[in-house]
């Protein structure tokens, strides 16, 4: 496929890696040509900080007095189910223009939230249909409890497929806001050292909006994904950072995995420096062999792969419907 006047997008067969033979070529690209780091935070809610006290901001490069840095800076975002691993060097302004860009992943990654049992700032996401009679909410002890109205129904069960889709209201969201959010998220990851190769990205992470000084990555704002059904399949939220070893290798410099609940988002870091050569040529980046980060105890069924742009500054409606696999019906008196 093609995207756009970057460059082609080369797959190694298409974008559904089911096949042994695809899985192990990606296997065999990221391991040559890629270091990899992981970026998760402690268990137990022990918080863990990234940078050294009175850091000036690398967004903006102020410090104190002039910026204040009193709110807690998540270094992956706290809705994605990060509450302990945090940054020194973000300020408060800086905090809350990534509010605004955080509230688009916030509303893409909704339903992948719900159905993955992530929980973030106010627990695992409720929904409910438009009227409010209808509601779905997540229960630690007790998993989901779905109130479902004839006259304003928010669930489905399809007794003949073994499937309950559920529907809340659908949101709007910025597709190029998540990618910024994305991009602040492996941004804030990255070691001091490396940021000059990152300026462009910067410069745009400190825009208000989301088109002002857009920087495209050498793959623009493609955003390819992962569901694996289960219960939290992930465990605990994770990034991954994949760095690219040679400076002229085939595949973008920077790449990004997000890993929560079910779900996981792949991006590239956008950096015109370190890609130079991949302009106008073409860039390899399959899909990234998750299956080492999954537990396998909490799967239950078979990871879809997904492939989106996100390069639309403009608002565009989720979905808003997630299908479960059901084991068993049981019928009970209504109490
Ligand atoms: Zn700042």
């Amino acid at each position: 496929m093609t995207i756009d006047h970057e460059g082609e997008f080369v797959l190694p067969s298409s974008v559904a890696p089911e096949s042994a033979k695809a899985m192990a070529e990606a296997i065999e690209f990221y391991s040559s040509e890629y270091d990899v780091q992981m970026f998760q935070g402690a268990p137990g809610g022990h918080k863990t900080y990234l940078g050294v006290e009175n850091s000036a901001c690398r967004f903006c490069s102020r410090g104190r007095p002039e910026v204040t840095f009193k709110k807690a800076a998540h270094a992956i975002s706290e809705l994605l189910g990060n509450r302990t691993l945090l940054s020194r060097y973000e300020c408060d302004d800086c905090n809350a223009r990534f509010s605004v860009f955080e509230s688009d992943l916030a509303a893409m990654s909704y339903a992948a939230r719900m159905a993955g049992q992530v929980l973030g700032k106010k627990g695992v996401p409720s929904t409910k249909t438009r009227e409010g009679k209808s509601r779905i909410d997540f229960k630690r002890d007790d998993g989901y409890l779905i109130q479902n109205y004839e006259d304003d129904p928010i669930a489905e069960i399809d007794e003949a497929n073994h499937t309950l889709t559920i529907g809340g209201q659908p949101r709007g969201y910025r597709p190029l806001g998540v990618f910024k959010s994305l991009t602040k998220t492996a941004v804030t990851l990255l070691r001091d050292d490396e940021l000059p190769h990152f300026k462009d990205a910067l410069t745009w992470l400190r825009e208000k909006d989301v088109s002002t000084n857009l920087t495209p990555g050498s793959l623009n704002f493609v955003c390819m994904s992962t569901f694996t059904p289960g219960e939290s399949p992930f465990g605990n939220t994770k990034v991954i950072l994949l760095r690219r070893r040679s400076s002229d290798g085939s595949g973008p410099a920077l790449i990004s995995l997000v890993m929560f609940g079910c779900t996981s988002y792949q991006t590239v870091v956008p950096s015109p420096s370190l890609d130079a050569h991949h302009i106008g040529g073409s860039v390899k980046m399959p899909p990234i062999p998750i299956f080492p980060f999954l537990d396998d105890a909490r799967v239950r069924g078979l990871t879809q792969f997904g492939l989106r742009s996100l390069a639309s500054p403009s608002s565009e409606q989720t979905e808003g419907v997630v299908t479960f696999h059901v084991g068993s019906i049981e019928r009970v008196p209504p109490s």
